[in-house]
């Protein structure tokens, strides 16, 4: 098998993502995807990617990744390693499909046919536009039957009844985020914190010990006001804070830990094994994420929960980015002994991704499983690249 031609696909309003198809002169396509910066990522692709790719066999995955190994670039979520990210993606599509089975079976076997979910409360429109990790990209005008952030900073109680009504046992919020906006993350007005704990307050209320609740700080917080905020959530016995402040230093999260009784979640912001090796070292991570669309694909977060297995640590892959990160993700946690739970949105999976793709990941009763087609299962719909505004860029 050869790879004869590479396209990249955007897609409007969806700013933020770019997908990737390989095809080959079998006619199995595989089919990728990334996101932030994505026409960025498109042009690396096609001016580093595509010339190292074409030609060569899509199944030798190890020889394919080492071919698109950059001088620089290496070991960060970057450009580079969000390219190769979306190519990992799809030659693992392809071996799938080659061998007529899905991903997690390619991979080497299954360790579960069904892992438990939890969804991140983001609204239908959340960070859709390419203006960054912020409040303005919330899109609380959004009027889907999913708006759950509108929902979690104004009615907790009644979102947990709603999940808990679906069997989701596990939410993911960020009411610190405005505060740390505001401030810069050095501080919090006793009127910011008193309105960023009305949602514990709520769920607690509400629902009791019944759900966990996962607390996203998108690297946002100074360490001292992240160990302030930390001692403060501990009544409310959070499971995982994610992200606290940027994870530019691993002796910052073994200082955090040793402040949070809740576990530490390090994070999909990092890629490669390198970067994990020195967090997970400290001793003091609880669970590591990673977003198959920005670390490396399978191959690198197979290594990564290898590595993390290693420390006796669960991982906890990412979505709230695309519907094939999605699919990748669920893949993989059907494959990697120390899955521990697999992150979903609702607001997208019974949303926009089924106007882009179909084959998503199924989610009933709280639980997670994937299809049996094989490759990832997801595809594009046939009529995407038609539409109105979409760029296809192609390489032969
Ligand atoms: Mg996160």
């Amino acid at each position: 098998m050869k790879i004869n031609a590479i396209e990249t696909v955007r897609i409007p309003p969806f700013e933020n993502l770019l997908w990737i198809r390989i095809e080959t002169d079998e006619g199995v396509t595989g089919l990728g995807e990334s996101s932030k910066a994505p026409q960025t990522v498109e042009t690396y692709i096609h001016e580093w990617c595509a010339p190292r790719l074409i030609g060569t066999d899509p199944l030798r995955i190890p020889e394919r990744r080492a071919s698109l190994e950059a001088y620089l670039g290496w070991g960060a979520a970057g450009v580079e390693t969000r390219a190769a990210s979306a190519v990992d993606i799809a030659l693992w599509d392809i071996v799938g499909k080659a061998q007529g089975r899905p991903v997690a079976d390619a991979l080497g076997g299954r360790a579960r046919d069904e892992i438990r979910t939890y969804n991140t409360c983001a609204g239908s429109g959340y960070m859709r536009k390419a203006i960054g990790q912020r409040s303005s990209n919330y899109a609380l005008d959004m009027t889907g039957d999913y708006e759950d952030l509108d929902a979690f900073l104004n009615r907790a109680d009644e979102l947990a009844h709603s999940l808990l009504e679906e069997g989701v046992t596990g939410m993911k919020i960020w009411p610190f985020d405005t505060a740390a906006e505001r401030t810069g993350g050095r501080d919090i007005s006793p009127e910011e914190l008193a309105r960023a704990l009305e949602p514990f307050e709520k769920i607690r209320g509400a629902v009791g010990d019944r759900m966990d609740i996962m607390v996203e700080f998108h690297s946002l917080w100074s360490l001292p006001m992240a160990k302030r905020l930390a001692r403060i959530l501990a009544e409310y016995d959070t499971y995982w804070h994610e992200d606290p402040f940027r994870l530019d230093n691993p002796a910052d999260v073994a200082d955090y830990a040793a402040h949070c009784e809740s576990w530490v979640c390090v994070s999909e912001t990092l890629s490669s094994i390198h970067h994990f090796r020195e967090m997970l070292a400290t001793g003091a991570v609880g669970v590591a994420m990673f977003d198959l669309g920005w670390c490396g694909g399978f191959t690198d977060a197979k290594k990564i929960a290898t590595l993390a297995e290693a420390w006796k640590v669960p991982c906890a892959p990412h979505d709230c980015t695309g519907p094939v990160g999605y699919a990748a993700g669920s893949q993989l946690a059907m494959h990697i002994p120390n899955a521990l739970i697999m992150e979903s949105v609702r607001a997208f999976y019974k949303g926009w991704y089924n106007d882009l793709v179909t084959g998503l990941p199924i989610v009933k009763n709280g639980m997670l499983s994937i299809p049996e087609a094989p490759g990832h299962g997801v595809e594009l719909l046939p009529d995407v690249l038609k539409r109105d505004g979409v760029m296809v860029r192609r390489s032969t």
